[in-house]
């Protein structure tokens, strides 16, 4: 079943979304041509953040699906539920994100089963049809139906792989910790930190990511820099910073 599902109605406020390189031309590109996306990248680097924001500035409806090794087709595309007497038909995020023209994001998809894959195979060339196996049924994607996929390819122990034939379907867009000036400026408009402060996060962070040698299997993402700063400016003493 579905751990997470999350469901964003574009929201009247623009996220907040900086971006650290040629990736809101890119999504524009793929956008108008119809393509799946692939968003490769360590955790807490802003993929979220930046579905979020181009689902606002395309204005259509963000679907998110969490994926976790239970994660199945059935969960994507739906299943009958018997409700009283009857067995009825409910579609899945997918199903409806085909149907409706939203924009699905599948978090972390490398983590669901192997049966997500091939759901969403036909989906993912110039077809845009999603089968449904368990109706018979064909549906045609609407126009605006966009699916968009992250995963973590190896930077961290744990993360499981996708098959090169799979990412080969996708246009893809690495994303990483910004350089110190961006990560310092996304500290201070996420958090209201003061420059100062959030300059000595970022220094701490980087000196952190180049630990290599420790071999850490968690590194110091944005999101724990900004976490660090919303600790700071609540009041937290901030020691050895
Ligand atoms: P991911 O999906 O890659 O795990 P998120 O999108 O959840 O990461 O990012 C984690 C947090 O880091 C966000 O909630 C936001 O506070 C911050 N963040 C990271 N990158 C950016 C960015 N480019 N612009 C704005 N905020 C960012």
């Amino acid at each position: 079943m579905l751990q997470v599902l999350a469901m964003t109605d574009n929201a009247p406020s623009v996220p907040y979304y900086k971006a650290t390189g040629k990736e809101l031309e890119v999504f524009e590109k793929v956008m108008s041509n119809k393509l799946p996306l692939l968003l490769k990248g360590p955790t807490g680097t802003g993929k979220s953040r930046f579905v979020e924001y181009v689902a606002h500035q395309a204005g259509l409806k963000l679907l998110t699906v969490s994926c976790h090794e239970e994660t199945s087709s059935t969960d994507l595309i739906g299943r009958y539920i018997i409700k009283g007497s009857e067995t009825v038909w409910i579609d899945g995020p997918l199903t409806t994100a085909v149907k409706k023209g939203y924009i699905l994001y599948l978090d972390e998809v490398a983590e669901a089963r192997p049966d997500v894959v091939v759901a969403i195979h036909s989906l993912t060339d110039h077809r845009r049809e999603l089968y449904i196996d368990k109706l018979g049924e064909t549906i045609k994607a609407h126009n605006d139906f966009m699916l968009i996929a992250s995963f973590n390819p190896g930077y961290q122990k744990g993360f499981k792989e996708l098959k090169p034939s799979t990412r080969q379907r996708f246009v893809a867009l690495s994303f990483n910790y910004p350089d110190p000036k961006v990560e310092t400026e996304i500290l201070m408009n996420e958090t209201g930190v003061d420059e100062d402060t959030a300059k000595k996060l970022v220094n701490i962070g980087n000196k952190i990511r180049n630990l290599k040698e420790l071999g850490l299997t968690e590194t110091a993402s944005t999101r724990l820099l900004v976490d660090a700063a919303k600790l700071i400016c609540s009041g937290l003493p901030k020691a050895g910073c």
